[in-house]
């Protein structure tokens, strides 16, 4: 017997099978992982294809060394999409196959961690009698007495009860009364408290939504797009959609954002599914990611809640794929091999016959068109339950503030509102999305901000330990007394971030409590869940954050919401800037109003006159997406075009862009007079709109193209080009989160 193995060496000069003898009595399925020699050293390999006779010479064939488990580490079906991803991505197939697998298997077999624990083994009604025949030692006593549940106990918690317990468990070890042993330690990671409602009855919409929904488990469907406003009840249907899943021994995976942003939506599956669900982000240990992934590959959960990656989940039986918040830009992936989970859900659920579910308050303008055309089934929620009113916003012209005299950061409305807020017991959030005490230190005499050595940013002052600290690459500095430029002493902090807001609360608002979510408290690693908890719990009046606030979170007691300045984002260089701002105001605001009490939001801006302002505001989703799109179509932007470039990145900007420069003339030169050549709307090599990064500099050919069947070759060859050698780094990018 032979095996057809992809070595795991990610280049593309070894992307192809080799053979390998299958020694007697090693018994090797598909998609199991191996250990062959390859040249001078050994390496892990994936099995593709068992087969009876070699194409060449048999004594030259080398046999297999070991099976590195005795079940295939990627399913059958994960072995085909990753063939897929392939094909699309132009990536060596080892790249695709490395997605499906947690990358803590790789580089030899795993360590499973054990632990050891200690356990009773007198029978219930002859624990007294054991017990008092220890009188002689309080710690045998103490010992049995902990015991004497006749569970397993791990050592580690019985030496924080008992002090050197070893010795004492040892002589009743040794006289058989309890016995000791190793066993996996699962490790179970914190989500914060469980609070969740029991089963409600279903609304109208929920059900409706749920009767279109439940075919799709048993027979092939398009995918769906579910637009339920912000507090429609989308987890519900979620949930109802999953148990059916289950009931009909299926399973389920539910792709969330990013796992910290939504620990509500893991307490609430996990109240009502308990162990069959696994969780998996980036923020578990090696080792808790690998306990998870092994619990779902057995079949021991089978609901999966995850972030991007968790797409992949070894789940056998697949009965749905829920995608929430579909609209999130954390749906690209940003590392090689690049894809969009979306069209992986997608192809999974065409693949192994699964339902699959976009949902969002805020569609993305690429699904909502999908539908238009007919490619997704819409279903929409356009209420909240139980007949809750969506909050009432309002927006404030801080242009008008000005002229009134008002230089402070809350307009006179929020400030009357918050004071309201604090007065009558209730909660409010506030949003803004940057963090940090202000967006830059400026020179008032020559007008420079001062920037990160490094980046081609600002640098944001940090108030609580008086720092500079670049939001790119992280480098910290002391503030200067003097400006770098000038040596002038009138530098200043402009603009504002959430530390100078915070410091503006605490100054109007005191013993009203202020916590602050952004990525500086919320660093270590359950900071997160515990803030969740402590605004939950309501020892404090206000939640200020990031756009780590605006989406998934449900307080009931919220009535108001401040959107401090909505036009941060709207000023961004990407041709998606409107569609992101809309989003995220349209998610912030719906953050207020979910319980018993109407919500109130404010929103700060100096253009209210913008049609993504105006479209938030009336928290009209048809309205924007209709001018949205026509200004898509006009501009050609996608989804009526694709966009596409060669990132560069080297040492000086004059390498980065020379190469860009080359790039684009080869580009040019090769496929001009070519039929290819009119699926290129646009092509220029430019310095990156953020020059420099971490100290390299950026440099870019930004392509337009034309959505056609063509196309697709046309990014086969660009990805090749980006293969060759260059002076310096080139990476090849199809529709990047970010073209900044
Ligand atoms: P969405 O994700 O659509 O914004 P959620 O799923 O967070 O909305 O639900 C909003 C709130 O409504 C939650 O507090 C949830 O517990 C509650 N809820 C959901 N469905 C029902 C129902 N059928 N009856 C009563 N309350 C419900
Ligand atoms: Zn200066
Ligand atoms: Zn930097």
């Amino acid at each position: 017997m032979y095996a057809e193995i992809i070595v795991d060496i990610a280049s593309e000069m070894v992307d192809r099978v080799f053979t390998y003898l299958v020694p007697d009595g090693m018994e090797l399925e598909p998609g199991m992982r191996v250990r062959v020699p390859f040249g001078p050293r050994e390496k892990e390999g994936f099995v593709i294809r068992l087969k009876e006779t070699a194409d060449y010479d048999e004594k030259k064939i080398k046999p297999i060394l070991e099976a590195l488990e005795d079940y295939p580490a990627v399913l059958p079906q994960l072995m085909e999409l990753a063939f897929e991803i392939r094909e699309k991505s132009h990536c060596p197939l080892c790249e695709a196959l490395r997605l499906m697998l947690p990358a803590e298997m790789r580089g030899g077999r795993i360590k499973i961690k054990t632990q050891e624990f200690v356990q009773l083994l007198i029978p219930q009604d002859r624990i007294e009698e054991a017990i008092q025949s220890q009188k002689r030692s309080r710690k045998r006593q103490l010992l049995l007495t902990l015991l004497s549940d006749r569970q397993p106990h791990p050592m580690d918690e019985l030496k924080e009860m008992v002090k050197d317990p070893r010795d004492a468990i040892q002589y009743l070890a040794d006289r058989e009364m309890v016995r000791v042993f190793e066993q996996e330690a699962l490790r179970a990671p914190y989500y914060g408290r469980i609070d969740a409602p029991k089963d409600p009855v279903l609304t109208p919409e929920q059900t409706e939504a749920l009767e279109e929904l439940l075919p799709a488990l048993r027979t092939a469907h398009k995918p769906f797009l579910l637009h339920g406003v912000t507090g429609s009840g989308k987890t519900e249907v979620y949930i109802r959609l999953v148990r059916h899943a289950l009931s009909q021994g299926k399973g389920a995976i539910i792709l969330v954002p990013e796992i910290v942003l939504t620990p509500q939506m893991i307490n609430w599956f996990r109240s009502r599914f308990g162990n069959v669900m696994a969780v998996l982000h980036s923020r578990l240990s090696p080792g808790e990611r690998f306990d998870e992934w092994r619990r779902i590959r057995h079949g021991d959960a089978r609901i999966v809640i995850g972030a991007r990656s968790a797409v992949f989940a070894p789940v056998e039986k697949l009965g749905v794929v829920i995608v929430d918040e579909e609209h999130e830009q954390t749906y690209l992936s940003d590392h090689f091999p690049q894809y969009d989970t979306r069209e992986i859900a997608a192809s999974r659920g065409r693949r192994e016959g699964a339902a699959v579910v976009f949902a969002s308050a805020t569609p993305s303008i690429y699904s909502y068109a999908m539908t238009r055309r007919g490619d997704y089934t819409l279903i929409e929620m356009p209420h909240r339950v139980l007949l809750r009113p969506l909050p009432k916003v309002h927006l404030v012209d801080m242009r008008q503030e000005l002229r009134m005299g008002n230089h402070g950061i809350f307009s006179g409305l929020l400030k009357q509102k918050l004071e309201d807020c604090v007065a009558n017991d209730r909660q409010a959030m506030l949003f803004i999305n940057r963090r940090g005490y202000a967006s830059a230190i400026t020179c008032r005499k020559c007008g420079e901000a001062i920037k990160c050595s490094r980046c081609d940013v600002s640098m944001t002052f940090h108030s609580v330990d008086q720092t500079l600290r670049c939001h790119y690459c992280g480098e910290i500095r002391p503030l200067p007394r003097l400006c770098p430029s000038c040596q002038s002493p009138y530098i200043r902090p402009m603009g504002i971030g959430t530390q100078k807001v915070e410091e503006e609360l605490n100054r109007l608002f005191p013993g009203a409590g202020v916590i602050r979510m952004d990525v500086d408290t919320t660093a270590h690693k359950n900071a997160h869940f515990e803030l969740v908890d402590r605004f939950r719990a309501g020892q404090a009046k206000i939640l200020l954050g990031t756009q780590m606030i605006a989406k998934g979170l449900d307080f009931p007691q919220v009535t108001l919401v401040g959107a401090v300045m909505a036009d941060l984002t709207l000023n961004f260089p990407d041709y998606r800037a409107p569609e992101r701002t809309f989003q995220l105001l349209v998610q912030v605001a719906g953050r207020a109003g979910r319980g018993e009490n109407p919500g109130d939001v404010v929103i700060q801006t100096y253009q209210p006159d913008h049609y993504v302002l105006k479209g938030a505001a009336a928290q009209d989703y048809r309205a924007f997406f209709a001018s949205e799109f026509a200004r898509r179509k006009a501009d050609l932007y996608p989804p009526f075009t694709m966009m596409a470039r060669f990132l560069c990145e080297g040492k000086a900007m004059e390498e980065a862009l020379a190469t860009a420069e080359a790039i684009r003339e080869r580009v040019q030169k090769d496929f001009s007079g070519t039929p290819l050549f009119r699926r290129i709307l646009f092509i220029r090599a430019d310095e990156a709109p953020i020059t420099r990064i971490q100290g390299r500099a950026r440099a870019h050919v930004l392509l337009k193209l034309l959505n056609h069947p063509d196309t697709d070759r046309l990014l086969a060859r660009f990805q090749e080009i980006a293969g060759e050698e260059y002076p310096v780094r080139v990476l090849f990018e199809i529709n990047p989160a970010s073209l900044a």
